[in-house]
């Protein structure tokens, strides 16, 4: 390949010089089209006839790796139906370390080994179906403030030095922030998104330590590096640095304006010398290598293009809406890319996902024998928005909650109401049902309250991506409480009706304290986002159709000062900080450590039927020790391949083949004067940058996600689960470990398997847990390694991260 090929894959064409959200250039030469990058986790962005399935949040909720799986596999169908080649997902970070951060519903709740099960299993899932997949964001991305200079004027916001900077320790970074990113790179992920904030102070997308080091040498990622959209913030120093490629091509400052760090600029510090064409050649290659290493995807060729455009939902449209140049051309196919199975899995995931926080005197389900006549459905969250179903990146928040918003939303092809669903279970039932969306003139609904023999109100709270903001919720949520008086509206209606049932759609925690124990508040219900099923879900739920089987991916406290806040003050010198002070007690483990009494606890959530554990079993498979060994070989770290570096009149501009269009990001050099501006002969690397630095191999390091000894099953947990209550069920086995304090101290419990299983009325599983080497490692600041300590572990089977069912030891000794 020419230089200017190799260019090609590393730039973006410019927001909008394509039909996805991200296009590489291409290489006609080799039938290489233009590589189509698209959002996202939860569906196909910006297009139509795709399902918009459950969150990641909702995912995890379901505590099923199986279905984590399905999910993934059906997202990557419909990504692979509609052309796409790259798609902008998994989530796996925010690490949901702030209750209040707009994009936790994207990624898997607040534990990092939650994040991992459920981004790698969605990972495999896509990628199986044909489409490569991108773990996002690359890290400490856990608040939407301050990600990125410019966003807004807002609050000071224009004042605004550099983007807030994550600053996060060695031991948090290790087992907290990466510990997901480890199980996707081992589970093959093509790429990896570098996040818009700074991480201690380097921007996350130039800054060596992580891209290099953490991500390229200690985990082995094999792929490549993309940077959100946006998020370079210079040319050479990204390159050396580990960037690989810049999307969507250009400046974020000079957006549309086809000026770009790379395009002709990284051209032209090839062809002066400033980067090395080894480098240039590790970057592609790295872009290149998913699309042959992964047995189930191939490289496109030129038939395989997106059917679709981002920017137009109708059939023809100009080439370049945003330049308002080209010529008029089909821009959608309208293609259907959904199918049964589709459906099957968003719904099944929907269902599964939902939480039974309470349901003191079993007035759930509703069902033959509870004699309730008269059902009242109230709150703006059980009916469709006035707006409707869609807004440009779901941003409406004035009736049912299917998504955030931002670039994870994806279009509704319908969405089925919690109003609708329960009401035609109503009708079947000769159930009489009314309705109400008044949340502020409540007279009607207190009459309707009062008449019902129960109530069911569906509330909601929004939150989502920075670059939106609804109501002064910049991305993240300005509280916890419940939007549109939903605090009020359910008092109000508690208050009237003996029986109300309190269903919580939400993008994250949110505080029941004003009215979780009011005595009429007979049932309680969460779920995440579940997507267009959310009423069918909720309703299965309701009436008995379903089980809930869904657990907290968080935790619920009865306090705000217990969580950690959005930092949303530029701070003296308008480069805010924010020290991760929470360290490795993130979530649960910070209320274990400090023994606080949450309102509900991560791992929580009730059935419909019983379930006892027992026979604990612990079976030694390899002997434990202390350190791990040096790995047999090394996967490489820079594909550095040599090549000459030919006349820089080849890299020219075209101009006998064809004309450039406005805007778009381009490799050809302008001329052929490639001697740096300043005309420095000896361009000056970062400081402490050194092109021949030798590397000493890391301990950790050696195999795709780390040292392959990490993954040594040394111990086998098993236990058998019956069902005995009268309802088919599912339960989730949470696997939970308490390490020694030999060298460091570690949380009381960290959550390290679980497993769901169904069972019907007196019957019984076993469940089995596979306990790695990793499971029982603590990462060591100071001599920079994984060690196991020595010491006696507790294994707790637990079924939430509080109620343990049964208690083992593991006794490792010197
Ligand atoms: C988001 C990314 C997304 C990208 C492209 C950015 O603003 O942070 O998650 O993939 O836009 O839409
Ligand atoms: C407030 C709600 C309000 C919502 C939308 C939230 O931060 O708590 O009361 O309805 O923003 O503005």
């Amino acid at each position: 390949m020419s230089i200017t090929e190799k260019v090609n894959l590393t730039t973006g064409t410019g927001w909008g010089s394509g039909p996805c959200v991200g296009n590489t250039g291409s290489i006609p030469r080799l039938g290489v089209p233009n590589l189509c990058l698209q959002d996202g986790p939860n569906g196909v962005r910006f297009t139509d006839f795709v399902t918009h399935f459950p969150s990641g949040l909702a995912a995890a909720a379901t505590f099923n790796k199986g279905l984590m799986y399905l999910r993934g596999k059906a997202i990557g169908k419909e990504h692979k139906k509609k052309g796409v080649h790259i798609a902008l997902g998994p989530t796996i970070g925010p690490m949901g370390l702030k209750a209040a951060g707009g994009r936790n519903w994207e990624s898997f709740g607040a534990d990092p080994y939650l994040q991992g099960v459920g981004g790698a299993a969605t990972v495999e899932g896509m990628q199986d179906e044909g489409v490569l997949a991108t773990a996002r964001h690359f890290i400490g991305n856990e608040q939407e403030h301050f990600r990125q200079v410019g966003e807004w004027e807002e609050n000071g916001w224009d004042k605004l030095e550099s983007a807030i900077s994550s600053n996060i320790g060695d031991r948090a970074m290790h087992e907290v922030y990466l510990w997901p990113f480890a199980d996707v790179v081992r589970a093959g992920v093509a790429s990896v998104m570098c996040s818009y904030n700074q991480v201690n102070n380097t921007y996350a997308c130039e800054n060596s330590y992580l891209l290099n080091f953490l991500l390229k040498e200690e985990l082995s990622f094999q792929g490549f590096v993309v940077s959100d959209w946006g998020a370079q913030h210079s040319g050479v120093n990204s390159v050396l640095a580990g960037l690989d490629m810049t999307m969507p091509g250009e400046v974020f400052d000079d957006w549309l304006t086809g000026k770009s760090y790379w395009g002709a600029l990284l051209t032209r510090s090839v062809y002066n010398g400033t980067i090395s064409q080894k480098r240039l050649n590790d970057m592609v290659t790295r872009i290149l290598a998913p699309f042959f290493a992964i047995e189930s995807v191939a490289l496109p060729t030129e038939e395989d293009v997106p059917n679709f455009s981002s920017w137009t939902h109708h059939t023809y449209g100009q080439e370049f809406p945003y330049q308002h140049f080209g010529p008029i051309v089909q821009k959608n196919w309208h293609v259907d890319a959904r199918s049964e199975f589709s459906d099957n899995t968003a719904l099944t995931v929907a269902r599964e996902a939902i939480v039974l926080l309470k349901n003191s005197g079993h007035h759930l389900p509703i069902d033959k024998g509870s004699g309730i006549r008269r059902i009242l459905v109230a709150g703006k969250g059980a009916g469709p928005d006035p707006n409707g179903f869609n807004c440009r990146d779901q941003r409406c928040v004035d009736g049912v909650l299917t998504s955030g918003w931002g670039s994870a939303a994806v279009n509704n092809p319908f969405v089925i109401t919690p109003y609708e669903a329960i009401a035609q279970k109503a009708r079947d039932r000769g159930i009489m049902i009314d309705y109400s969306s008044s949340v502020w003139d409540l007279d009607n609904v207190e009459d309707l309250a009062d008449y019902a023999d129960l109530a069911i109100v569906v509330v909601n709270t929004f939150s989502g991506e920075g670059y939106v903001y609804v109501e002064d919720n910049f991305g993240d949520r300005q509280n916890l409480s419940l939007w549109h008086n939903g605090d009020q509206l359910i008092e109000t209606i508690a208050d009237k009706c003996k029986k109300t049932v309190v269903v919580v759609t939400s993008t994250g925690p949110v505080s029941m304290e004003k009215w979780i124990e009011h005595k009429n508040v007979v049932a309680v219900i969460f779920a995440p986002p579940l997507g267009q099923f959310v009423g069918q879900a909720i309703a299965d739920v309701l009436f008995g159709d379903t089980n809930p089987s869904g657990k907290l991916p968080f935790t619920l406290a009865r306090k705000k000062q217990h969580y950690v806040p959005i930092i949303d003050d530029l701070g003296g010198d308008r480069n805010p900080q924010d020290n991760f002070d929470r360290d490795i007690y993130l979530d649960y483990r910070f209320f274990d450590k400090h023994n606080i009494k949450p309102r509900f606890e991560f791992g929580f959530g009730l059935s419909y039927t019983s379930f006892k554990v027992c026979n604990l079993k612990i079976t030694e498979i390899n002997p434990p020790s202390e350190y791990l060994p040096y790995p047999q070989e090394y996967l490489p770290i820079y594909k550095l391949v040599e090549d000459d570096v030919c006349d820089p009149e080849d890299a020219l501009f075209p101009h006998d083949e064809m004309d450039p269009a406005p805007g778009y990001i381009y490799p050809y050099l302008y001329n052929e004067n490639v001697r740096s501006l300043d005309d420095q002969d000896d361009y000056e690397y970062p400081r402490g940058y050194d092109p021949d630095q030798p590397t000493a191999p890391v301990l950790a390091g050696g195999g795709l996600g780390g040292n392959p000894a990490l993954w040594e099953v040394l111990y086998e947990v098993c236990a058998e689960v019956t069902n005995e209550g009268k309802l088919k069920g599912g339960y989730v086995s949470q696997l939970y470990i308490e390490f020694p304090s030999t060298i460091l101290p570690s949380p009381p419990r960290v959550l390290r398997g679980f497993e769901k299983v169904f069972l019907e009325p007196g019957k019984s599983a076993k469940v089995y847990f596979n306990i790695l080497h990793r499971d029982l490692s603590i990462w060591d600041p100071e001599s920079q390694q994984w060690i196991i300590q020595t010491g006696t572990y507790k294994i707790y089977l637990s079924s939430s991260s509080r109620k343990v069912e049964l208690c083992g030891e593991i006794d490792i000794g010197c």
